[in-house]
């Protein structure tokens, strides 16, 4: 049964850590049992990679980029489950997930322009949707420091590639783990030392290694802490 934090106060709920720890999987199935909408944030800066892939701009040019992400208008469709994200009015899809986005989205997201864009976009969307579990890279530590609850997701770099090589054959694709590890540690590496909203723990955030868990487990500690510390909630999550 779904647990309701309750009342229609605004409630948000952060999410972040590095690539494959399982983050939009947790987010989206923890605002199904809290009964909350959830963002997938990485696939707004990886619509805008796209793009710059489409458009032929060079990874290099910094205004190029900016220019990209200010022509792009995103949006969601909130009637699917989970929230389709929307480039100009159209379904992006999976091409999101493809490895040449893979290998330009942290370039793209370390550009402070872009960034600033879809902190705002973020902000916007909180704005219309208040009750609300958002993943990403900067939820707790920038765009929503006041949020409720502030989780960060962790796990070592050779579970997190094993992960993402058995999404990609489940899902019909070839992928060598190798290659796979190799653009999961670059991305983190670029992931962390950009200046501006750079991975990393948000203050006071709750830390879990889900290294050694199930998407399952995860999923309920993270209902437990909530309801937890949550006043007046009805019903115990399962
Ligand atoms: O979460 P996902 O792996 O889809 O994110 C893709 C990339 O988007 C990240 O590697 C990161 O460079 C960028 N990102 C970000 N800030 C966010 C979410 C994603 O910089 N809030």
């Amino acid at each position: 049964m779904n647990s309701r934090p309750s009342g229609n106060e605004r409630m948000v709920i952060t999410i972040d850590g590095p690539a494959g720890t399982g983050k939009t999987s947790v987010a989206h199935q923890l605002a199904e049992r809290l009964e909350l909408d959830s963002l997938d944030t990485g696939a707004m800066y990886r619509a805008v990679a796209l793009r710059t892939i489409i458009k032929q701009v060079d990874p290099s040019d910094v205004d190029g980029i900016a220019l990209a992400a200010r022509q792009i208008e995103l949006d969601f469709d909130w009637s699917s489950n989970p929230p389709a994200l929307l480039v100009d009015g159209v379904p992006v899809g999976q091409r999101i997930r493809e490895e040449d986005v893979d290998d330009r989205v942290s370039v793209v997201a370390g550009n402070p322009q872009v960034r600033g864009r879809m902190v705002r976009a973020q902000r916007s969307i909180a704005a219309k949707h208040p009750r609300l579990v958002t993943e990403g890279r900067d939820q707790g530590s920038v765009v929503f420091p006041d949020a409720q609850f502030r989780f960060y997701l962790d796990a070592s770099p050779e579970v997190r590639a094993n992960r993402r090589v058995l999404q990609s054959r489940s899902s019909g694709q070839s992928a060598d783990y190798d290659e796979v590890l190799r653009s999961i540690r670059n991305r983190d590496r670029r992931d962390e030392t950009r200046t501006d909203g750079p991975l990393k723990v948000p203050e006071g955030a709750t830390t879990l290694d889900t290294s050694e868990l199930s998407l399952e487990t995860v999923v309920d500690r993270l209902v437990e802490l909530v309801l937890a510390t949550s006043p007046g909630v009805t019903g115990v999550s399962g």
